[in-house]
C-alpha cells in the first residue's frame, strides 16, 4: 500500500498516528535544523518535517528534495504550533520517520501554485503540470460533478443515454465542418458532428421518446473566448412534447444544478423573453438580465431638432445609467473611444446628466432646448444623479448591437454583472429565417429541422422573413447556454423547409434523404435541446474562458501546442488516403 491517506484530510483527531503519505513536493523551506516539506496530492497539502537532531541522515536526505519530487513518506501526526487556518490541514503536521524518492523531476518550468509565475503559452505548452494548480483542477472537478449530476438527474426523469457515431457526413449547424478523408472510399469524406442533430431525431423515429447524450461536437469556427473546435454538448431529445415541456423539463435539470453544484436555490420560474423584445430591448438574442438599463428608443424625441446626426438617423436609442452622473468628463470620453471602436463601430455617443436640480444638462444642448430634454429624462423616468447615453445609427439592428455593448461595458463599470449572481432567461421566437444580404437568400436561424409556429405556417409563402420558430436559448448572465426547438416531423413540411433554404431536389435528398425516409415511417412529434457544457461550467465556476475548464484545450489558433495538433503526416499515409497537397507558392 503506497499511502494510508491523503495529503488533504489529516486534522487534529489524527495527532499520534502513524500514516503514509505519497505525492508531489510543493515547496521546501529550511531553518536552522529543521527542514519544512508540502507534500502536495489532489486532495491537497500536509506540511512534513524532518529534523535533524532526531535524524540526521534523513534530514541531509530531505534536503535534496526538489519541487515536484514524487515521493511517500511515513511518520506520525503532531499538532502544529505554527497553524494555518487557511488550509483544512493546517493544524497537524506529520515528523517524518522514512523517506523514500519515488521519482525526481526536472525544475518545472513554472511554479505549480495558485499563484503562478507561469504566462498562458507556456502553462498550455505544459497542462500536465498546470493541470497540477488547484484552481485548474477545481474546475475540472466542478465539470466531473455537473456531468454526474445531469446523467443522474436525465436518468431519473426516464431519458436514456445513447451514443451516437463520430464519422458521420456534413450536418448543418451553420459552421464549417471538420472533414476526416476516407482510405477505404478513396475521394471521400467523413465529416465531424456538428452536433447529433440527425441521429437523435432519428432515435426518436425509433421510439426512444428521451435521449441524451454528452457529446463531442466539432465545428470548424473562427474561436473567441466562448468557442473552440471541439466542445461538449448535454445533448437532448423528447418526443410528444410541446415546447412547453420542454422549457419545463430543462428549467428543471438547470435548477437542479444549481442547487447540487453551487448550492443556490432558483425558485423562481426562468423569465421568457420574445427574440423580438429581446432585440428591442438589449440589442442582444442573450441579454444579460442581472440588471435592467433597458433601451429606450427616442427617434420621436430626438429627431428633427437641428442635429444632423440624429436627423439622419434611423434609430436612436439610449440607456440610463442610474447614478452615473458623477461620471468625469474623463470617463465619458473613455466610454466614447469604446463604442467607436472598429469591433463596436458607433460614430459618436451622446450623453446627457441629470443634474441634483432635475435639469438636464447633455452634450448636445446646443440642439436642444431644456424643454426637449426633460423629455429626454421622462423617457427613461430618470432621476438626479442618473445618466443617459444615447446612440445612433442608420441602421437599426447595427445601432442595437452597439448599445448593447455599451450597456455591458457600463453594466461592468457600475459593478452590476457579479459572477456569483445568476439570472435565468428562455429567449423564445426566434425568428425562422435569417435573411443574408451577402448571399441574397435566407438561412436557417437554428437549423433546418426547426418547426415553424403553427399559426406562422401560412406565411412560408408569403413572407418567410417573418415566419415565428418554435426555438428556444437558454440564456443565463448573458451566455447562450442551451438551443434547441420543436422539430419539423412531416416529410412534406421538411421539403418545403430545404426548398425555401435554397436546396435543390436532389441536394435535398442527396444530404437527408435518409431523414426523409425515416419520416414516412411513423415520426412522433418530438424536439430537443442541447446545452454547451463548457460554457455551463466556465459559467458555474466564474471562469472568463471555457479552456480554463477543459483539460487539454485548443488555443486561439486552433491548436493543441502541448502535442503540437494539427501537424504533418507522413507522405505514406497521404497516398493511402490518395491526397495530394498543394502548398500555395
Ligand atoms: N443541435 C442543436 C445545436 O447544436 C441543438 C438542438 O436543436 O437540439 O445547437
Amino acid at each position: 500500500m503506497y499511502r494510508t491517506n491523503t495529503c488533504g484530510e489529516l486534522q487534529l483527531a489524527n495527532v499520534d498516528q502513524t500514516v503514509t503519505l505519497a505525492g508531489w513536493v510543493q515547496k521546501t523551506r529550511k531553518m536552522s535544523g529543521m527542514t519544512f516539506v508540502d507534500i502536495r496530492d489532489r486532495y491537497g497539502v500536509t506540511q512534513l518535517v524532518f529534523n535533524q537532531e532526531t535524524d540526521a541522515d534523513l534530514w541531509e536526505k530531505s534536503n535534496k528534495l526538489g519541487r515536484e519530487y514524487v515521493i511517500q513518506v511515513t511518520g506520525v501526526v503532531k499538532e502544529r504550533s505554527n497553524k494555518n487556518p487557511n488550509i483544512p490541514t493546517g493544524e497537524i503536521e506529520i515528523i517524518v520517520s522514512q523517506l523514500n524518492i519515488l521519482n525526481a523531476s526536472v525544475t518545472p518550468p513554472f511554479t505549480i501554485e495558485d499563484e503562478t509565475d507561469g504566462g498562458d503559452d507556456i502553462r498550455m505548452k505544459y497542462r500536465y503540470l498546470d493541470l497540477r494548480r488547484n484552481s485548474v483542477r477545481a474546475n475540472l472537478e466542478m465539470r466531473h460533478k455537473m456531468t454526474i449530476e445531469v446523467r443522474s438527474y436525465l436518468d431519473k426523469q426516464d431519458f436514456m443515454e445513447v451514443e451516437t457515431p463520430v464519422l458521420i457526413s456534413s450536418t448543418p449547424e451553420g459552421a464549417r465542418d471538420f472533414i476526416v478523408p476516407s482510405r477505404l472510399s478513396p475521394g471521400q469524406f467523413y465529416a465531424l458532428p456538428q452536433s447529433p442533430q440527425t441521429f437523435k431525431q432519428l432515435l426518436m423515429v425509433s421510439g426512444f421518446d428521451r435521449y441524451f447524450q454528452i457529446v463531442k461536437c466539432f465545428r470548424d469556427e473562427d474561436l473567441r473566448a466562448d468557442r473552440q473546435p471541439e466542445f461538449t454538448q448535454i445533448d437532448c431529445e423528447m418526443s410528444f412534447v410541446e415546447q412547453e415541456d420542454i422549457l419545463n423539463t430543462f428549467e428543471g435539470l438547470s435548477k437542479h444544478l444549481f442547487k447540487t453544484i453551487r448550492g443556490i436555490d432558483i425558485t423562481e420560474p426562468f423569465e421568457r423573453i420574445t427574440w423580438h423584445d429581446a432585440m428591442k430591448y438589449y440589442g442582444s438574442d442573450k441579454p444579460d438580465t442581472r440588471f435592467d438599463m433597458k433601451f429606450v428608443e427616442l427617434m420621436d424625441i430626438m429627431k428633427g431638432h437641428g442635429f444632423p446626426v440624429f436627423d439622419s438617423a434611423a434609430y436612436i436609442g439610449g440607456i440610463c445609467a442610474e447614478g452615473a452622473a458623477s461620471y468625469t468628463r474623463k470617463q465619458l470620453d473613455a466610454l466614447t473611444d469604446f463604442v467607436k471602436r472598429p469591433q463596436i463601430g458607433a460614430k459618436g455617443l451622446v450623453y446627457a446628466r441629470v443634474e441634483a436640480d432635475g435639469n438636464v444638462k447633455s452634450s448636445v444642448d446646443k440642439f436642444y432646448s431644456q424643454e426637449v430634454l426633460q423629455q429626454l429624462k421622462e423617457a427613461f423616468q430618470a432621476k438626479p444623479g442618473d445618466l443617459i447615453l444615447v446612440l445612433s445609427g442608420e441602421d437599426i439592428m447595427k445601432t442595437r448591437k452597439q448599445l448593447n455593448e455599451l450597456r455591458l461595458e457600463v453594466g461592468s463599470q457600475l459593478g452590476l454583472r457579479d459572477k456569483n449572481t445568476f439570472s435565468c432567461l428562455w429567449v423564445v421566437d426566434f425568428p425562422l429565417f435569417e435573411w443574408s444580404e451577402e448571399d441574397q437568400r435566407f438561412y436557417a436561424m437554428h437549423h433546418p429541422f426547426t418547426a415553424p409556429k403553427p399559426e406562422d405556417i401560412a406565411l412560408l409563402d408569403s413572407d418567410p422573413g417573418a415566419v415565428r420558430a418554435n426555438a428556444y436559448d437558454m440564456v443565463i448572465n448573458g451566455v447562450e447556454v442551451g438551443g434547441g426547438s420543436i422539430r419539423i416531423h412531416d416529410s412534406g413540411l421538411q421539403n418545403k423547409m430545404f426548398q425555401l433554404l435554397g436546396f435543390t431536389e436532389e441536394r435535398a435528398q442527396e444530404q437527408f434523404g435518409f431523414l426523409m425516409d425515416a419520416f414516412k415511417y411513423g415520426a412522433p412529434p418530438h424536439g430537443g435541446i442541447a446545452y454547451g457544457l463548457d460554457r455551463m461550467v466556465s459559467l458555474f465556476a466564474g471562469l472568463d474562458s471555457i479552456r480554463d475548464c477543459i483539460a487539454f484545450p485548443k488555443n486561439n489558433s486552433g491548436r493543441d501546442v502541448m502535442i503540437d495538433a494539427p501537424s504533418n503526416v507522413d507522405p505514406d499515409q497521404l497516398n493511402e488516403l490518395h491526397l495530394v497537397i498543394h502548398t500555395e507558392e
